[in-house]
């Protein structure tokens, strides 16, 4: 049973504008291979299109916040979101 104090320290929910960014998403419109390549394969095509995408500080945040451990996300391979989540003191 949760208490008023359980409540308090619970995170608060994630505003609906925290996705709007998916909606002018540039990779939506290429396939899923694209930014979530084979191991090995490049990523640079897939940064490409990240570079000129309106969302892609938000979508970079959400991949850090949400712990996104596959593909490309706001023009940033695993390894680099990684980087930057130690940075932060995240891992
Ligand atoms: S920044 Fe890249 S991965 Fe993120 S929504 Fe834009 S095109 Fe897609």
């Amino acid at each position: 049973m949760q208490t008023h104090t359980d409540v308090l320290t619970l995170p608060a929910p994630r505003p609906a504008a925290d996705l709007a960014w998916r909606e002018d998403a540039l990779c939506a419109q290429a396939g899923p291979e694209f930014f979530f390549p084979a191991p090995g394969s490049s990523t640079r095509e897939a940064k490409q299109l990240c570079g000129a995408c309106e969302g892609r500080v938000a979508c970079l945040e959400y991949a850090l916040a949400h712990d996104e451990r596959f593909g490309v996300w706001g023009g940033l391979s695993e390894k680099e979101r990684l980087r930057i989540r130690r940075l932060r003191g995240g891992e």
